[in-house]
């Protein structure tokens, strides 16, 4: 036999067991990272167009500069430099709801707010996202009485809710992190998205 190691035009994968060797069932990302190997990768447009849309809206969510009560100064405290929201490419405040597409509703909401917290909403641009900050936003915290809306999700749909009173500028990061994640597990609409179907799909009619 001549010692010139064997042509091999086309890379293939050593075969991972011997014969008769019991064979493990591998998970997806081993499965994954075979066909990685193998230089085949089979994808639809649709999905690729999708999951670049998912990572530019997760990693770029600009909020809504407004406040309503004392959560709003730990929401503000996020955009300085001991917290740091930048990381997460979330620091653009904006202070029109025309730019933006996040609202943090920091803040009990009272029945005479209500109305303008929902034109704001309707004001931003689709697709958009609502972070309930603290226990007054979410449910009404302690303030269980007629001029508090019992929780913001009476007017608008909410995506994330932060409990506490007041959530840390931590737990509002990790709320921020827990809308990005669920941003990029959603399967994005492509042009334009008929406003009574999400309100439906979110329960807000
Ligand atoms: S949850 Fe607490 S800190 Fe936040 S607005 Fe209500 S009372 Fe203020």
């Amino acid at each position: 036999m001549s010692d010139t190691p064997e042509f091999k035009p086309l890379r293939t994968l050593a075969p991972s067991t011997a014969p008769g060797e019991l064979v493990m069932p591998k998970s997806a990302d081993e499965l994954l990272y075979e066909e990685v190997e193998r230089g085949l990768l089979f994808t639809k447009v649709e999905s690729m167009v999708g999951w670049a849309m998912n990572q530019a809206r997760a990693n770029a969510i600009w909020p809504l500069g407004f406040g309503l009560a004392c959560c709003a100064i730990e929401m503000m405290a996020i955009a300085g430099p001991r917290f740091d929201v930048s990381r997460f490419g979330a620091e653009v405040f904006r202070g029109s709801p025309r730019q933006a597409d996040l609202m943090i509703v920091a803040g009990r909401v009272s029945i005479k707010m209500a109305p303008v917290v929902r034109q704001l909403y309707e004001q931003m641009p689709d697709p958009k996202w609502v972070i309930a900050m603290g226990a007054c936003s979410s449910c009404g915290g302690v303030f269980n009485n007629f001029a508090i809306l019992q929780g913001v999700d009476k007017i608008v749909p909410v995506d994330v809710y932060v409990p506490g009173c007041p959530p840390r500028p931590e737990a509002l990061l990790h709320g921020i992190m827990k809308l990005q994640e669920k941003i990029l597990a959603s399967k994005p609409e492509i042009g334009p998205i008929p406003r009574k179907r999400v309100l439906k799909q979110k329960g807000v009619a």
